[in-house]
């Protein structure tokens, strides 16, 4: 008998041992990935988006963190293309251009949304007020914060920047997919973080379409699921003018989106005036017939927008929002600035524990 070749035996070795090392990584990242998410159980995730903090709170059979990390990404993705002062996004490109710009798929049907909500809100949600946000300072609102920078404009300035803003003045060449701002500058800042919440839900249903909890952007919940897969998620409302954790009402969600949009989010106060970033487009200057507007949509796109809109219309056209909201499946509920509660009709059932 031939005796083996002790270089072949240990060419086989290694093979061996190189083949269970694969074996093991395979395994492991399938455990990972798929296994160690147990449904039942909840993680809970956060990061530092849109200037805010994002949370997830998450159940799936898939990799909660695999899951929060994808959306997160996404997250990130957005606030890059989309921010009006990064330059190298197509925002600031639109806004700086005397031409038509050409744009991805994504952005044209962005914006295309935008611009119809404004129609449907008569205005009162504008995506075209970037000139009147930043000469306020909303868009470095962190910086002058923290340096106490923040003056009032002249009604003269203001006047200038809102005649060269306002959603009429873009123009969509669907055919040849081009945009044109003609002088006025788009923020998306009242629907991104409503989108960001919609590619998360998207997101998170490619992982696991039976996944449950809730991403939660500052002011906006997105929910993915019933808690436990059973029960209704308990969502407190903020009181406008109290300390966070003391609410107005509390409603009851297992599906679809809930957003605030309130006074009490960005301000700033010159001389006992309190200034805010949600704009009037119609004055130019902070909207004040309302100290919070909440709306409760399937689509979170629609709560995050039309939250802005009736902030803006307020209470002197609540009978516009009641009348016209629920109709795009919007229910709002109107803060006025004497603090009467108005709600659409809908609202109240959201207000039902036992439903
Ligand atoms: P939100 O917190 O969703 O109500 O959005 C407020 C943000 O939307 C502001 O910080 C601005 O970037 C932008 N914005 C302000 N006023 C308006 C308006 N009337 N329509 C649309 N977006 C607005
Ligand atoms: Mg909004």
């Amino acid at each position: 008998m031939q005796q083996p070749d002790p270089k072949e035996i240990m060419i086989l070795n290694r093979i061996v041992v190189f083949s269970v090392i694969v074996l093991f990584i395979i395994i492991a990242a399938i455990y990972l990935l798929f296994v160690s998410g147990k449904t039942g159980q909840y993680s809970d995730f956060e990061d530092y988006i849109f200037g805010t903090y994002v949370r997830i709170r998450i159940s799936s059979k898939v990799n909660p963190s695999t899951i929060s990390k994808a959306i997160f990404n996404e997250m990130k993705r957005l606030e890059k293309k989309f921010d009006p002062y990064i330059e190298s996004s197509i925002i600031y490109k639109l806004n700086h251009s005397e031409d038509w710009v050409e744009v991805d798929d994504e952005t044209l049907s962005v914006i295309d949304l935008a611009l119809k909500i404004a129609r449907d809100t008569e205005g009162a949600f504008d995506p075209a007020l970037g000139r009147l946000i930043q000469l306020w300072g909303f868009s470095k609102f962190t910086e002058r914060e923290a340096t106490g920078t923040f003056t009032v404009p002249s009604a003269s300035e203001i006047a200038e920047a809102a005649s060269k803003s306002g959603y009429q003045k873009i123009a969509i060449d669907y055919v040849n997919k081009k945009i044109k701002t003609n002088g006025a500058w788009i923020d998306l800042g009242g629907i991104l973080k409503g989108y960001a919440l919609k590619r998360a839900y998207q997101i998170a249903k490619e992982f696991d379409k039976s996944c449950h909890g809730f991403v939660e952007t500052g002011g906006q919940i997105m929910i993915l699921g019933p808690k436990y897969n059973k029960t209704h998620w308990v969502i407190g409302v903020r009181d406008p003018r109290g300390q966070p954790g003391e609410n107005i009402t509390i409603v009851y969600l297992s599906e679809g989106s809930i957003a605030t949009s309130g006074d009490y989010e960005r301000f700033f106060i010159v001389d006992n005036v309190r200034y805010h970033h949600i704009l009037d487009p119609r004055t130019g200057y902070p909207a004040n017939k309302a100290i919070s507007a909440t709306v409760i949509a399937g689509d979170p796109v629609i709560a995050d927008a039309f939250s802005t809109a009736a902030f803006v219309l307020g209470e002197d056209r609540w009978l516009f929002t009641r009348t016209v909201f629920p109709k795009y499946g919007a229910e709002v509920l109107l803060v006025t600035p004497k603090k009467q509660l108005l709600r659409t009709d809908n609202f109240r059932i959201y207000e039902m524990s036992d439903r």
